[in-house]
């Protein structure tokens, strides 16, 4: 399942500011919700925990952020500035 977010995620794209995706598969209970709602098919759920198979495709978007329930994946707050 994919649901665009298409305000959300247009607006975060253009922000250069966000830093790095990062997950934390130690917290993570493999509830599948970020992988759900990623627009772009970056996450995947492997072994009961979530994993991003394929960061080039991450839009920055930060919906598995705010999703997750237990902080399991997150943005780095290094500055990014410049292209992404
Ligand atoms: S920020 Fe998260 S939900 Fe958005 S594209 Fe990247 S991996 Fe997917
Ligand atoms: S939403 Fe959080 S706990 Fe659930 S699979 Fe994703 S990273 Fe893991």
């Amino acid at each position: 399942m994919a649901i665009e977010f298409r305000g959300m995620t247009e607006l975060a794209a253009n922000d250069k500011k966000i830093g790095k995706l990062t997950a934390y598969p130690k917290w993570c209970k493999g509830c599948g919700i970020c992988v759900g709602f990623c627009p772009t098919n970056t996450l995947v759920l492997e072994n009961g925990k979530m994993r991003i198979a394929q960061p080039e495709l991450c839009i920055k978007c930060r919906i598995c952020e705010k999703l997750c329930p237990d902080y399991a994946v997150y943005f780095t707050e290094e500055d990014v500035t410049g292209d992404v």
